[in-house]
């Protein structure tokens, strides 16, 4: 007789389980917006934005500061839409 290819029925488990802690843990990280998200910065405009605007991935918006104190000190200026 062949051996299976096919791994038991306690593996299944452990493999079901395996995915649904992956998921879990997935889920945690991904649910709440970090404090203190980096900002882009615009490096046409020299504005920067927060991570809610809608211009924070836009084509010129490559400039990634981790605070908003760091953008400033760069010489980029708040966004008037997102205001960060
Ligand atoms: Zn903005």
């Amino acid at each position: 007789m062949p051996i299976l290819p096919f791994p038991g029925p306690s593996v299944l488990r452990r493999i079901a389980v395996f995915f649904l802690l992956m998921a879990i843990c997935g889920l945690l990280a991904a649910s709440p917006a970090p404090a203190g998200a980096p900002y882009h910065g615009n490096t046409n405009s020299h504005k920067f934005h927060s991570a809610l605007c809608r211009y924070y991935n836009c084509p010129h918006c490559t400039r990634i500061f981790q605070t908003r104190d760091e953008a400033i000190a760069a010489g980029y200026v708040p966004c008037r839409v997102c205001n960060p």
